[in-house]
């Protein structure tokens, strides 16, 4: 699977990236944070599910790893900012305006100055990292492009836009498919964190719209397939079940076994070790790459911060090992 491999020594020095969607990857990205020294964590995050509304660019997946990174995450939610009000998405309801996406007054502050400065020719990388040093993050946070990079749902149907698909329709319309862009490159910044980085890390994500899109941008999948470095996956599934959202659904609705051997397969030769849940202790038994079965579940922060040392730990091995 891989020609060679460079056994990491210490947590303390290994330059970590994880791939990440919204709620699930940030969670994971926050244990990470927690025991990695900033200069060597970085956070690729899905941008697919971006949109245009209300004339601004609204980024799910980067604000929701960010505001989590910045300890100014909802909890309950899981998106969206804590200590939030709702006094303008209330008003453009009343003024007959599109109220079905719920933005907080806080959280419209960042999407107001992310659109501002897109506006002025500004990158969504540089975007992101002005906004982070703003909220004090120290470490590196990446869209895994800048160019557009919307997914789409194929329903019965229709296609329909994420957003639409996922908040206004409540991600009920059975999917038929994810189709994702063609055509759509990675920035020299992710490319670089890539090449260096010592362990790759995919988050307990959506494997089908927010860990996708991310391998769909071009060449990220064929450099982490031709990498050197030990590559591991977190299951967002337990017990047959997503903690959270439509990733349990969607599989059943795509054909695949709502299992976490089912994740493990869908990543198949792209990953070098599987992490599942204890809940399904046993299910991965004979998968042909190295299994770790712990609590995958993150309740509270200090879950975060176990879980990620042991996914470290095991990547730790599995680089030893390939
Ligand atoms: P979204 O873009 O906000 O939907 O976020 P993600 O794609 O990152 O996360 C959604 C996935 O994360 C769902 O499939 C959940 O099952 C999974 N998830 C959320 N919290 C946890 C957790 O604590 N542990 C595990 N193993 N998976 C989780």
């Amino acid at each position: 699977m891989k020609s060679e491999s460079r056994p990491p020594s210490s947590v303390t020095n290994l330059k970590i990236v994880c791939l990440a969607g919204g709620v699930g990857g940030a969670k994971l990205a926050d244990g990470l944070a927690q025991i990695v020294p900033p200069e060597n964590l970085t956070v690729v995050v899905n941008t697919g599910d971006d949109f245009a509304h209300l004339g601004l660019k609204i980024c799910p997946d980067l604000d929701t790893v960010m505001y989590t990174l910045a300890g100014a995450a909802n909890l309950e939610t899981g998106w969206g900012r804590a200590g939030e009000s709702w006094r303008t998405v209330a008003e453009v309801g009343r003024l007959g305006g599109p109220d079905w996406f719920h933005l907080g007054d806080l959280d419209l502050a960042t999407h107001l100055v992310r659109t501002q400065l897109l506006g002025e020719g500004m990158s969504l990388t540089a975007v992101t990292g002005h906004i982070c040093r703003h909220f004090n993050i120290q470490p590196t946070i990446l869209p895994m492009s800048d160019q557009p990079a919307p997914t789409l749902i194929a329903t019965g149907a229709a296609r329909l836009s994420f957003q639409t698909w996922f908040v206004k329709e409540r991600w009920q319309p059975p999917v038929e498919q994810v189709v994702l862009p063609d055509d759509v490159r990675a920035t020299p910044a992710v490319l670089k964190a890539l090449e260096t980085a010592d362990l790759l890390l995919i988050a307990p994500s959506n494997p089908f719209v927010s860990v996708a899109p991310i391998l769909n941008v071009y060449p990220i999948r064929a450099m982490i397939e031709d990498l050197p470095q030990a590559v591991v996956a977190v299951t967002p599934i337990i017990g047959g079940q997503a903690v959270k959202g439509p990733a349990a659904k969607m599989m059943q609705e795509m054909g695949l076994p709502v299992t976490a051997r089912a994740v493990a397969d869908y990543y198949g030769d792209l990953i070098d070790g599987f992490v599942y849940d204890q809940q399904d202790a046993g299910s991965l038994d004979g998968l042909n790459m190295a299994c770790l079965c712990v609590d995958t579940w993150m309740h509270t922060l200090a879950d975060r911060r176990r879980l990620a040392q042991e996914v470290l730990n095991f990547a730790i091995y599995v680089a030893g090992n390939e």
